[in-house]
């Protein structure tokens, strides 16, 4: 167990993170001053995002997305309440997403929209077009954590499912539920409404849409989501979507200045090297269809960096390290080579390398298998004992605001290693700051200047660098721990035994 009187010190330090959190849309619990409070929500991997055509690659594993149980019976009821945030339709856990690399349990929906005069309030943006709502189907890790407050915090906790909303016709089963919005016009108020057929709320394609790794859009912002965006958008009638933009309020029944609930949507978030993956081909979405290298490759790559010969990369093989430094910005045919490079990598055991080369496959094809033997703990990422840890480092310091620049340090390089290797991400010089730090030899030191030159000569060619481009010259809280970045990785999970919040953390998507 923790020691008492640390407990109570981290609760001094940082008091408001453990009140269950005020936080809105305005003012001064707007989403600027989130971050203050919910220190992930100014860190990595954050949602939502703008699907810019640049950012895209086409997937052709991609399939369409398959959902269980979805048709309730009417006998059934739900939950219709008003958390003071949005308006949440309780789901039952047997409904389930399949086709997922884990089996995930639906736990309930929720909408996000714009005001009475502003139609536009979707949180994620396709290439800078708001719909004017956007419905969230949350669901959990249920093949792996037995609830979702067990799952919230881990990074691979929870699937949500985005769908666009627009105003056009009638949607007669969003008025299913939406009849009874008036039972629940403020905070805290519920309603049981019969259960119907869920499927009828999502678009008609389920096979085409955006799918990258991301956050709750909502404190504690936790980045535990694997997002999959709808590209068809559904339409609901102006009447109906007046119905959640006038009627509901934020505040409690009995407060004497009523706060209408309007605008509840969070703004676009940086990419932090993340690319989104897409299911479909046709329309603008080709413009950005490259695929740089297969998951095989990108082992290698990661392998070469822990154990392999520093030099060969420092000499040959840097684009292989940033993909950016040598992409140009439409190649068809090395899409398409790459393409084949992944078929073949099923049929065959050896996998073309960049100069035409076979390269070994790694025997263990389960790339966090393999990185697990290499110290690399993926799976076990706990963003709660990953806060309290770092709040243990800055302690002493009262440092607050260092906290969010200290987390995201910490928990950046983690996750860009595994959506590399999943190609959801390219491969972040901070990232490979980590992994070189583990090979303290004259080879790692020479191949980090040839990074951080590559680098500025790329940026001086080419547009500016996302801001999680830039040098790193080692973490607050390297600097404060005196540790490395895996290191501390590493102890985030071992120094203390998990401990979760002593009131319960509100999470909506
Ligand atoms: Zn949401």
């Amino acid at each position: 167990m923790m020691p008492f009187t640390l407990l109570i010190m981290i609760l001094i330090a940082f008091p408001v993170s453990s009140n269950g959190g005020k936080w809105g849309y305005n003012g001064p619990n707007g989403e600027h001053h989130w971050p203050k409070h919910f220190p992930y929500c100014g860190g990595a991997f954050q949602s939502p995002v703008n699907f810019q055509p640049e950012l895209l690659r086409y997937d052709p594993n991609l399939f369409a997305i398959q959902l269980q149980n979805y048709n309730l019976s009417s006998r059934e009821q739900l939950t219709l309440s008003n958390n003071g945030h949005s308006v949440q339709l309780s789901l039952p856990s047997y409904m389930q997403l399949t086709g997922l690399p884990h089996r995930y349990s639906a736990a309930q929906l929720h909408f996000h929209w714009g005001t009475q005069n502003v139609q536009a309030g979707s949180e994620h943006t396709v290439n800078g077009k708001q719909f004017a709502a956007e419905m969230h189907v949350v669901h959990f890790n249920s093949g792996k954590y037995p609830n979702i407050s067990m799952a919230v915090d881990k990074s691979d906790g929870l699937a949500v499912l985005g769908v666009f909303i627009e105003v056009g016709e009638f949607n007669p089963a969003f008025e299913k539920f939406f009849k009874y919005v008036n039972g629940i016009k403020y905070r805290d108020q519920k309603v049981q409404v019969p259960a119907f057929n869920i499927r009828e709320l999502l678009p008609s394609r389920l096979d085409e849409y955006y799918r990258y790794d991301g956050s709750l859009t909502t404190p504690p912002c936790f980045p535990s989501v694997l997002w999959t965006v709808f590209r068809q958008p559904v339409t609901i009638s102006l009447r109906q979507y007046l119905a959640l933009a006038t009627a509901l309020y934020s505040s409690h029944a009995q407060e004497v200045a009523p706060m209408p609930m309007l605008g509840n949507y969070r703004k676009p978030q940086l990419m932090d090297n993340r690319v989104v993956l897409v299911s479909f081909q046709d329309g603008w979405a080709l413009r950005g269809t490259l695929s740089v290298a297969s998951p095989t490759q990108r082992r290698q790559v990661i392998q070469q960096l822990l154990q392999g010969d520093l030099a060969d990369l420092a000499d040959e093989k840097l684009h292989q390290l940033l993909p950016k430094i040598k992409r140009k910005p439409w190649a068809p045919k090395e899409w398409k080579n790459d393409l084949i490079h992944q078929q073949s990598q099923k049929q065959r055991n050896k996998v073309p390398g960049p100069n035409g080369k076979n390269l070994p496959v790694l025997k263990n094809t389960d790339p966090s298998l393999s990185l697990a033997k290499l110290g690399i703990n993926e799976d076990a990422l706990c963003f709660i004992s990953m806060e309290k840890n770092v709040s243990f480092q800055l302690l002493r310091r009262h440092a607050n605001e260092e906290m969010v620049h200290a987390l995201k340090r910490v928990v950046f390089p983690e996750l860009n290693l595994r959506s590399y290797l999943k190609c959801k991400s390219d491969l972040d010089l901070q990232t490979i700051r980590c992994l070189l730090r583990t090979r303290p030899t004259d080879e790692a030191a020479e191949l980090e200047q040839s990074l951080t030159k590559a680098t500025r000569t790329d940026r001086q060619q080419t547009m500016p660098l996302p801001r999680s481009m830039t040098p790193n010259r080692g973490s607050a809280l390297t600097k404060l721990a005196g540790q490395t970045p895996i290191t501390a990785l590493k102890n985030a999970h071992n120094m203390f035994p998990p401990f979760y919040r002593q009131i319960p953390v509100e999470y909506e998507d």
